[in-house]
């Protein structure tokens, strides 16, 4: 075996998990198995860049639903640092830090294919392809073809079953006082409902 083979692999996956959902799980539980990674660091967002102009859950009972959520599964850390940086978080400066605490490790910086789309708008989008290995999650049969970059083999790509869940309609049923058991793994939802999250009802897209 090569020293190169032997370097950890971390996966790194952000969203703004507002809240966490299944669909959530069966990607990290996917990407841990295809990209055969040691360890997925779950980074919850701490002023999502892009959505500003949406009420966002506080980043500290956000943290708290996913470290509820991913508990379910080996090998999955959810991680605050995102949450502890003032000012927006940029997922370059997140890679940087982990490159620092993790010299030997190699990254994979794992992306949905709405989050591909928007790539090039990213801050610093070229060091961020430096610092990680790209890789790109697919619904099947459901997400469109990610843009040109894939051709060029800078993303690796992974199909995941497809569930048509979101943290929108989560949100959405319950402020409709529709059931979510099933759909929000239990420890998560016992935050829901502990905090009282979402009981306003939420416009859809919100
Ligand atoms: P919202 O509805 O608030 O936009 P979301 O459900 O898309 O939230 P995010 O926290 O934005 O959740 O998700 C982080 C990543 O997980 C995104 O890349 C998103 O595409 C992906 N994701 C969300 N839901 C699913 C799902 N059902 N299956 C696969 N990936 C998903």
């Amino acid at each position: 075996m090569t020293a190169t083979a032997e370097r950890p692999r971390l996966g790194v996956f952000g969203g703004t998990f507002d809240p966490p959902h299944v669909g959530h799980l069966v990607v990290a539980q996917e990407v841990l198995h295809r990209l055969a990674l040691d360890r997925l660091l779950v980074v919850p967002a701490a002023v999502p860049p892009h959505k500003r102009d949406q009420p966002v859950t506080g980043g500290a009972v956000r943290l708290a639903m996913a470290r509820a959520a991913m508990a379910a599964l080996d090998r999955v850390e959810v991680s605050d640092l995102e949450l502890r940086r003032d000012g927006p978080s940029y997922t370059v400066d997140t890679l940087r830090a982990l490159r620092a605490d993790h010299p030997d490790a190699e990254l994979f910086l794992v992306l949905g294919a709405d989050q591909v789309r928007e790539l090039d708008t990213w801050h610093e989008a070229d060091e961020l392809r430096r610092l990680a290995t790209l890789v790109v999650f697919r619904r099947a049969g459901q997400d469109p073809d990610p843009p040109g970059a894939v051709a060029t083999g800078e993303l690796l790509e992974i199909e995941v079953p497809r569930l048509d869940i979101s943290s929108t309609e989560i949100r959405r049923r319950v402020g409709a006082g529709e059931p979510v058991r099933f759909l929000v793994p239990e420890a998560a939802l016992e935050v829901i409902e502990r905090e009282g999250l979402y009981r306003e009802p939420h416009a859809a897209g919100a």
